[in-house]
């Protein structure tokens, strides 16, 4: 099933592309523009975010946006061009929950195959309980471990980050976790 809609038009020059496998040796079908032959690579995108945590609980997003709209999340989007993955996931905090925060190591990477992404979160150490959401935010709150809507979770990366984040506090130790979402 497809989660892109297809090329239509080429990004050169304007004319219909055809989904071919480029002659040039590679094994997979492109859209390819039979005007200029330019080649449109499709890749998969990265969603950047944080935990964000403030001794024992974690600040949550109530999302105003589809998709899960009235759903929890971390904080986190897609990463814009000209930015590094810990400005992303620093970019999309400050926007969706308007915390006050310091930025920490990376704590997982999740592959999304399905839909073509990747997904970097990042622990980041609220410094403030205040926090000023921005529109695509219905409300943004901390909940200890016990607190969390785990059935009204967002995404499923979202809840693997939750239970490694809450996993490895209790151990006393967090690590980065590379986890396959199939
Ligand atoms: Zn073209």
């Amino acid at each position: 099933m497809p989660f892109r809609s297809p090329i239509k038009h080429c990004r050169n020059c304007g004319s219909a592309v055809v989904y071919r496998v480029p002659d040039d040796g590679d094994t997979r079908e492109r859209a390819v523009c039979p005007a200029c032959a330019t080649i449109h690579y499709e890749n998969p995108l990265n969603v950047v975010g944080t935990v964000p945590y403030l001794g024992e609980q974690v600040l949550l997003c109530k999302r105003n946006i589809e998709p899960a709209w009235g759903k929890w999340t971390l904080p986190a989007g897609f990463m814009e061009l000209n930015e590094t993955a810990t400005e992303g996931a620093q970019r999309e905090t400050d926007e969706e929950a308007g915390a006050q925060f310091e930025m920490e190591e990376l704590f997982t990477v999740l592959s999304v195959p399905r839909v073509g992404q990747v997904h970097l979160f990042f622990r980041a150490r609220l410094l403030s309980e205040r926090f000023d959401p921005g529109h695509e935010t219905i409300e943004a709150r901390l909940f200890t471990e016990q607190q969390i809507p785990w059935e009204e979770i967002a995404f499923r990366t979202v809840r693997e980050t939750l239970q490694r984040y809450f996993e490895d506090r209790r151990q006393g130790r967090f690590r980065v976790h590379i986890l396959d979402i199939l």
